[in-house]
């Protein structure tokens, strides 16, 4: 793995294009501007990284658009030291850009193949400390939670309740909400008194959130 003058010329566009598209948090922007994330992909499709586009990867899952990847981290308002949980790890890239923040962040993934390549993946690029679970992500994780946030990357077309449990009070849930192709961006907010509220910014496309896990 190499990351160039080139690599990093490209990067700067991206964070550009991210500011032009209404992305305003620096923290944020310093993400795509030092996270190689070409690294993220086959290398035969390397100079697909940079472009504002999702992406396939292994086990035909995807590697979300950098505009969505923003959007659901600054939905999430990450705080350092925030306890995240991700639902669905695919390539490992949004769990890294929480990291990457200061959170404390655990990631699911429900494919086994995908699952050891990711983990192996984040100790050699320095991401060691995200802590990646195989399972199902509609369980949640009861062992690490309760969390401040938790991050869905797949397609619900219901919130678990599951998940809703292991959300602190005062917590957040960031969740593409929808069964057909297209869902709504929703932030659920736990208050102290347990019961939610809810806001809706926009359409999205994401893979769906499976059931049980593959081998
Ligand atoms: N966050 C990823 C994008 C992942 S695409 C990234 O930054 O690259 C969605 C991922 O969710 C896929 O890898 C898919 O296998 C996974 N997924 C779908 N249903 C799941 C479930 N029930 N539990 C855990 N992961 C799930």
């Amino acid at each position: 793995m190499q990351d160039t003058h080139r690599n990093k010329g490209l990067r700067q566009k991206l964070v550009n294009e991210l500011r032009t598209k209404g992305i305003t948090d620096e923290q944020i922007l310093n993400a795509f501007r030092d996270i190689p994330r070409h690294y993220f992909l086959d290398k035969t499709f390397a100079d697909w990284a940079y472009k504002d586009v999702a992406f396939p990867i292994d086990a035909d899952q995807t590697i979300s658009q950098p505009y969505t990847v923003a959007i659901q981290t600054a939905l999430l308002q990450v705080k350092k030291k925030d306890k995240i949980l991700e639902i669905g790890t695919g390539s490992g890239f949004q769990a890294c850009v929480l990291a990457y923040l200061g959170a404390k962040v655990y990631t699911i993934e429900r494919q086994k193949k995908l699952f050891d390549k990711t983990e192996k993946f984040l100790h050699e690029i320095g991401f060691g400390s995200v802590r990646t679970l195989y399972g199902d992500g509609y369980e949640g994780s009861p062992r690490f939670a309760p969390f401040d946030k938790i991050l869905l990357t797949a397609a619900a077309d219901q919130i678990p309740d599951k998940l809703i449990q292991q959300l602190k009070p005062g917590g957040i849930l960031v969740v593409p909400l929808g069964g057909g192709d297209v869902q709504k961006m929703l932030r659920i907010t736990k208050k102290e008194d347990g019961t939610l509220s809810s806001e809706s910014f926009g359409n999205y496309s994401f893979v769906p959130f499976l059931r049980g896990v593959q081998g």
